[in-house]
């Protein structure tokens, strides 16, 4: 090795040592009879001092030094007069005798430092500059932390990792694929994963009962702050298993992560079924944090010429503690909140219960004192309370009362990155229907089982049939889902013709499986989680960006190494691609 040490290591103990350290300069001081260096590796920072009456000629040559120059020293451990209690090396400093230059460094465009100057475009660019701040640091540390952790849980329970191919087929269903030519095969295409769903339950029929696989998926899906085209998954399947034993099984994966990558007892593990998620929180993935649980007010105000309440559909609203002191203007801007078109509500109406325990509504023409009493007494609302209620259509009123709901956790400071809440929604109902193309979509996926007692209503009310299938939610995200899938041919037939596959399709399509489940096929299920997901929520972050080393941009563009890219003419013709002269002319 190059060094004796690393930069994060040295203490007092290791006094009056002779040491060898490698590393990049952060920073440098020039005091006159002093200079002092910053040197940091991946496992911290060791100040370096030169002083100018032990070796003037060393001094120099320290001074000459720039930033992210990578040194290589050689001196000894002495006490700092200085010290600094809050880095672990802070007590000690390394009188140096000896220094090379291993290489220089243009100045960084950005500085390297926590609070760094550089805008995140440019910080993509020089992402290994950028990888350098300890901040991301950190990350990539939670990372392989969480993947080593979750290996130890599975492995401890049988499961065995196996990998599945990258190169697949391109399926309709689900997200759009990205797809790679096949050069030998002209006009024919591969497709990359969006995730090794069928590949898993292959494996289960093939006899491997308990299957993971730590696994990159990629989605041609338009940008958020946490999607990405390619992200990983912890994807798991087990033979031989009811709803409940995945439900335990995984429960003890977050427990144990819980525990033994963020050192937190996790004792609550709530179960909510899918419509009581939308009923008491207008979401799939509620965070439970904090209660603020919705409540239907159609019974109690309806009817008294209010014609906005009169014409909805569903009148329901939350109470926020402690909010009854709000005033006008931050009324106002609750209102401007719930119109936004994310949000999508055209009004708000509020109820004030004052600590006099008189009422206020922005209703009062419609509702006297009694009435607005009983409203209170739904929310069981207490003097120095606000109520807010939103009116409409039940599903866009719910979606538009649960951002309310979140943004009043916010204000009220309720939503601590350092407070978690897990659970699992269950139930979700099998499809979803769509007003655009007029079919049916599988809510989860098309492999997904319906309750048994619910397969009936797939001929009748299809809308109506519920899934076994489940999401684990941490703190309103979503961190992963599964079900329980079909293992029946026929079954799986009637599923993929209630998605409007005909027998046909559905063979040419799927057909490698429904044959497979011919040849013995174990009842299965499984789970997926979003792994980067994941670790951003343990990192306490929203962005899924933070917690991976290279990640692209808005535009899905890597910027750092300028792809997607165009090929050169040899390599089209190879792979029989005629490129639209949109793109060769951009
Ligand atoms: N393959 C599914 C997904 O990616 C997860 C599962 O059902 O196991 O969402």
């Amino acid at each position: 090795m190059l060094r004796t040490h690393t930069c994060g290591e040295l203490t007092i103990e290791n006094k009056c040592t002779k040491v060898t350290l490698c590393g990049w300069i952060q920073r440098s001081r020039d005091l006159g009879g002093m200079t002092f260096i910053d040197l940091r590796d991946r496992y911290g920072i060791t100040q370096l001092a030169f002083n100018m009456e032990v070796n003037a000629q060393l001094c120099e040559k320290a001074r000459q030094l720039g930033r992210e120059y990578v040194i290589k020293v050689t001196g000894s451990v002495i006490e700092r007069s200085n010290k600094n209690l809050k880095m672990s090396t802070g007590e000690i400093e390394i009188l140096v005798d000896e220094i090379e230059v291993l290489n220089e460094s243009k100045t960084p465009p950005f500085t390297i430092e926590d609070n760094t100057d550089g805008g995140e475009e440019l910080r993509m660019k020089y992402r290994y500059l950028d990888l350098r701040r300890n901040i991301l640091k950190k990350n990539l540390e939670l990372r392989h932390k969480m993947s080593i952790e979750t290996r130890k849980y599975l492995n401890s329970l049988d499961f065995i990792d196996i990998e599945t191919p990258v190169l697949i087929k391109s399926t309709p269903e689900g997200a759009r694929d990205f797809v790679v030519p096949s050069r030998i095969n002209a006009g024919e295409f591969y497709a990359l994963p969006q995730s090794p769903q069928t590949f898993k339950q292959l494996l289960m029929i093939a006899g491997y009962d308990r299957y993971y696989q730590i696994v990159r998926c990629f989605r041609d899906e338009d940008l958020r702050a946490d999607r990405q085209p390619e992200f990983t998954q912890i994807d798991c399947e087990m033979a031989f298993v009811t709803q409940e034993d995945i439900l335990t099984t995984f429960e003890g994966l977050a427990k144990y992560l819980f525990k033994n990558v963020k050192g937190l007892e996790i004792h609550d593990f709530p179960r909510i079924s899918y419509s009581d998620a939308m009923k008491y929180y207008g979401s799939d993935k509620p965070d439970i944090r904090f209660d603020m649980k919705f409540v239907e007010l159609n019974n109690i105000v309806k009817g008294k010429n209010f014609k906005v309440f009169d014409d909805a559909e569903l009148v329901v609203g939350i109470c926020a503690k402690g909010c009854g002191e709000y005033s006008r203007k931050q009324l106002d801007e609750l209102t401007e909140f719930v119109k936004r078109p994310q949000v999508g509500a055209t009004g708000l109406v509020y109820l004030r219960y004052n600590n006099d325990g008189t009422l206020k509504s922005s209703v009062d023409k419609f509702y006297d004192e009694d009435l607005l009493k009983k409203w209170a007494e739904a929310f069981d609302a207490k003097p120095g309370d606000l109520i807010l209620i939103l009116a409409g259509a039940a599903e866009k009123t719910q979606i538009a009362l649960s951002c309310l709901r979140l943004e009043m956790g916010n204000r009220l400071g309720l939503r601590s990155p350092n407070k978690y809440a897990p659970l699992w929604v269950v139930d979700f109902p099998l499809l979803e229907w769509d007003e655009e193309t007029k079919r049916f979509y599988a809510k989860h996926h098309p492999f997904t089982s319906p309750k048994p007692e619910d397969i009936p209503l797939l001929d009748t009310n299809p809308s109506e049939v519920r899934a076994n299938a489940y999401d684990m939610v941490i703190n309103g995200v979503e961190i992963g889902g599964g079900s329980i899938r079909i293992h029946d041919k026929m079954l799986q037939k009637k599923m993929l013709n209630t998605l409007g596959f005909s027998d046909e399709e559905a063979q040419i399509q799927f057909g490698f499986l429904m044959n497979a489940f011919e040849y013995g096929a174990p009842p299965h299920g499984g789970v997926a989680f979003g792994f980067d997901r994941w670790c951003a929520v343990f990192g306490g972050s929203d962005s899924i960006r933070d917690y991976i080393a290279f990640p692209k941009n808005n535009a899905a563009r890597d910027i750092m190494i300028d792809s997607p890219a165009k090929i050169s003419s040899l390599q089209l013709d190879e792979l029989n691609i005629i490129v639209k002269d949109i793109v060769n002319k951009k």
